[in-house]
């Protein structure tokens, strides 16, 4: 049995980040991943000025915005900034670039290799036994590191996407309480097309009625889906905490991403580098995990209490709109950095 410093579950932004980190400082990191390919995932790919926009290399951007068009039952408004407040990556792209960076840095990546049963200090994966000394769970929404910690999975959010062939200039999100609850959908132009989708929990819209009000929404806005396929993940959103002696739980698979715009990148590349972090120095106090956690603790109690009532959420996401549009609120108020 071959042994690693760390094992990684998962090839996202999650399992990548925390694996360059890790085999930057010298440590011995096999990332194991179900896919044969790392990058591609159900995801609109919008990344947010504040958050990640910074730390990735111009190229990868897509479109940038300044420009947000925020649209509900009562109000249509842009909110408007000197510089991008989102913009749009490939996740295909993003995967393949966040994979060199943790190859150049020395960790091994084994891709079509589906992690199976589980234990306190080895794994079972593609007829392989590989011992650890720390796990790293970055197996996203259905995580099997999760599931062996025992940890349930009971406030989750619902997404559905369609990659719409065109050249779309403008980024908007319609918060339609008719159609969404207290979700949204959006449309994030790339350079040939855009992701149209569409966000909700599950607590108020079951999967197969989100993508039947998505249709109804996109007929009723005039737009035009076409061909484009429509593809459905979950979104983890119930954290119930990160650290556990030498396993440690990441990005979707601890339950980080917003549970207010479903917005999970960023969570994920955080959580995995504070994770690895924490391994190399377990007296490491995580600053930028508590400031996420800051930041979902507010965005899942305004799910909730919105989620509860029909009314307050309308009044609520209205409510919302309003204080973006006269600047009592700031857009990035929506974002999970802080
Ligand atoms: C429709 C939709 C739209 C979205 N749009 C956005 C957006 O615009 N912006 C944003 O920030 N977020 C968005 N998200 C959320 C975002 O996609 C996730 O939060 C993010 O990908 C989480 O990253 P992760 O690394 O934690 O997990 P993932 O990206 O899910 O990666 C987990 C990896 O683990 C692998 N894996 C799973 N199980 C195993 C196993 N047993 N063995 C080996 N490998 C395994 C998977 O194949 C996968 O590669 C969207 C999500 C959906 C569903």
């Amino acid at each position: 049995m071959k042994k690693y410093h760390t094992v990684i579950v998962g090839a996202g932004p999650a399992g990548l980040a925390c694996a360059t980190m890790l085999a930057q400082a010298g440590r011995e990191v096999l990332v194991l991943e179900r896919r044969n390919r790392v990058g591609p995932k159900v995801c609109a790919g919008g990344i947010t000025w504040s958050g990640l926009k910074q730390r990735l290399p111009e190229d990868l951007l897509q479109k940038a915005f300044p420009d947000q068009h925020i649209r509900t039952p009562w109000q249509q408004t842009a909110i408007s900034a000197g510089q991008p407040l989102v913009s749009t990556v490939s996740r295909e792209e993003l995967g393949q670039w966040q994979l060199d960076q943790a190859r150049a840095a020395g960790a091994r990546i084994l891709s079509s290799t589906a992690v199976g049963r589980l234990a306190a200090d080895h794994l079972e994966a593609g007829g392989e036994t590989f011992g650890f000394r720390y796990l790293v769970g970055a197996d996203g929404s259905g995580s099997k590191v999760r599931q062996y910690l025992g940890l349930p999975t009971l406030t989750v959010g619902v997404g559905v996407n369609c990659f719409v062939p065109g050249n779309f200039m403008r980024m908007e999100w319609h918060l339609d309480p008719y159609y969404f609850n207290n979700g949204y959908a959006w449309v994030f132009p790339h350079r040939e097309y855009a992701a149209i989708g569409a966000y909700a929990s599950r607590l108020t819209t079951r999967p197969l009625v989100l993508q039947k009000n998505f249709r109804r929404w996109a007929d009723k806005h005039g737009i035009y889906l076409g061909a484009a396929k429509m593809t459905a993940a979950l979104i983890n959103y119930d954290f119930r905490g990160w650290r556990f002696g030498n396993f440690f739980l990441t990005g979707d698979a601890a339950g980080l991403a917003s549970p207010l715009t479903g917005e999970g990148i960023y969570p994920a590349i955080i959580s995995g580098e504070e994770a690895a972090r924490t391994i190399l120095d377990p007296a490491y106090r995580a600053p930028q995990l508590d400031a996420l956690l800051v930041r979902h603790r507010h965005h899942r109690r305004l799910v909730a209490f919105t989620g509860a009532n029909r009314l307050a959420c309308r009044l609520t996401l209205e409510g919302l709109v309003l204080a973006l549009r006269v600047g009592l609120l700031p857009f990035t108020a929506l974002e999970m950095a802080g």
